[in-house]
């Protein structure tokens, strides 16, 4: 009798900074595990181009699900998170339709963090669910874990006191290192975080992409430590880190061949991720530090926002006219014999794993972050929005790969002598203690993913469960709707929201 291949459906959110890590994983489990693939893409206005996905047509199938209209859903002004969470409720109904529709219907179900909602999917279809977080375990831990503070810990405590988010086993959260939404009154995208983490506690499993020598306490803590078991008591596997592979040859850019001429880990890499967008005044400093540090670089520039932030929902060649006269006056020509300037996007994977790259300036978005670790780079932390504070005191702190300002950069300008100073530490010609660390992680990583590594153990693990169809037993910590009723506040929006912190 012949054997059934397993078949994942893999759900990804919107913007290449999602759909970019649940295709590599969608790699993972074909390549390694057999599986056939299914990638659902919501659609935004800003669809990524083939040549950016460097997917294998043979190893799965792509569906982009149909676009969806949020206009009378969100207001003008709403954050990136919320229009994602409209965009994934609303594509729910046609991601049920794409299943139907299809001759051979997967048996698990993949989302990631924005995908929560469709896990009902998997449960309509008799499915195994499984969340993958493309992002590190202290923040899963978080994200499992605020369901319970949500319940125990009154909302002035952390919000009015500024005290640090404590998660038992885990390095406390500082205060100005939360997610926005945890840093003021409980709002509706504080109660859709929480209903995220409710939701991720109830699959049979997540998916974390990072690897024990990293995160040694944090993983400890979610398998082994008692008070946070009991809070989450879902399944947790490190799976990374898991990068985008580097592209073919055929599609080599003249950033490479620029590369290909400069010395060994001379050039710094300049880049915020898919779409973080910095003030006219922040480039005019970043631009003056480069200039002063007078080291080789390369640039990945995008039209500055008034305040700066974060545009990756419409973020695409297109969408620039390629000029670049928001930069200062003359520096193209000032600095085109040592830096190379490139619009909006740059092919990272392969900047990263050039010889000539010795330092990566990144907004430490996780998939960044975890390429430059892979890649033996050492990085200098620039935060900007989301989990990106905790990221980066995470590499500075804890792995010790990174330097930072002390300043945050979502919320002030960083001048143009700290810049070069900054440049003028990483970017050293024999290597310094940062980057002998971030040597011993990227080979700690090699050894993770490789056979018989932890990371790939995890995988194993998990496509084994599939195999055997192993769904997990019952009862679960909390489902969404008891929850709700002993809380009374997901999704509740007459809830009473408590004192205010004033006076
Ligand atoms: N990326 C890229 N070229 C660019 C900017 C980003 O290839 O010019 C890729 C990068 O390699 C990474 C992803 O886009 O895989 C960005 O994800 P990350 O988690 O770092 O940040 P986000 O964009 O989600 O803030």
């Amino acid at each position: 009798m012949a054997i059934r291949k397993p078949h994942a459906a893999l759900l990804a959110s919107p913007g290449m900074g999602h759909l970019i890590p649940v295709l590599e994983l969608g790699n993972r489990l074909a390549i390694h595990h057999g599986f056939d693939i299914t990638v659902f893409a919501v659609q935004t206005d800003a669809p990524p181009t083939k040549s950016e996905l460097h997917t294998n047509p043979n190893l799965f199938n792509i569906i982009v699900l149909p676009p969806v209209d949020i206009s009378g859903l969100v207001d003008a002004g709403a954050t990136i998170f919320t229009q994602i969470i409209a965009m994934m409720r609303q594509s729910i109904s046609n991601l049920r339709s794409a299943i139907t529709a299809m001759k051979s219907r997967p048996t698990v179900l993949i989302v990631d963090l924005f995908g929560t909602e469709s896990l009902v999917i998997a449960d309509e279809f008799e499915m195994l669910k499984y969340v993958y977080v493309p992002n590190n375990a202290w923040f899963v831990a978080m994200t499992l874990y605020v369901p319970t503070l949500d319940k125990e810990v009154a909302e002035g405590e952390y919000v009015c006191e500024k005290k640090p988010l404590r998660i038992p086993g885990c390095k406390p959260v500082r205060f100005e290192d939360l997610l926005d939404l945890l840093q003021g009154r409980k709002n509706q995208m504080y109660d859709d975080y929480v209903r995220i983490g409710v939701e991720m506690l109830t699959a049979d499993g997540v998916l974390v992409n990072t690897w024990e020598d990293l995160e040694h306490t944090t993983i400890g803590a979610l398998r082994d430590h008692k008070i946070l078991r009991q809070a989450v008591n879902v399944p947790v596997h490190p799976i990374g880190p898991m990068i985008r592979l580097a592209g073919p040859s055929d599609s080599r850019s003249k950033v490479l061949d620029w590369l290909d001429m400069q010395p060994t880990r001379s050039v710094l890499y300049v880049s915020f991720g898919s779409g973080g967008t910095l003030s006219v005044q922040q480039i005019t400093e970043l631009a003056a530090g480069l200039e002063l540090s007078q080291k080789r670089f390369i640039w990945v520039v995008r039209p500055p926002m008034e305040h700066g932030g974060f545009n990756y929902l419409s973020a695409s060649k297109e969408g620039c006219d390629g000029t670049l006269d928001y930069l200062p006056n003359g520096f193209l020509a000032r600095t085109h014999k040592v830096g190379l300037v490139v619009p909006v996007w740059a092919p990272q994977t392969e900047i990263l794993a050039h010889p000539s790259v010795g330092g990566f300036l990144s907004h430490c978005g996780w998939n960044s972050t975890i390429e430059s670790i892979v890649n033996g780079v050492p990085l200098i932390a620039w935060p900007f929005y989301a989990e990106q504070n905790m990221n980066a005191t995470m590499l500075v702190e804890e792995a010790g790969v990174a330097i930072r300002s002390k300043l945050l950069p979502s919320k002030e300008v960083v001048m143009r002598e700290e810049i070069e100073k900054m440049v003028r530490r990483i970017m050293v010609k024999d290597g310094n203690e940062i980057s002998a660390r971030v040597e011993k992680l990227k080979n700690s990583a090699e050894k993770a993913l490789s056979k018989g590594g932890s990371s790939y153990n995890s995988l194993s693990q998990v496509a084994m469960e599939y195999m055997g169809g192993l769904r997990r037993t019952k009862p679960k910590p909390y489902s969404l709707s008891s929850y709700a009723s002993v809380s009374g506040s997901v999704n509740s929006p007459s809830r009473d929201l408590g004192p205010s912190c004033a006076g």
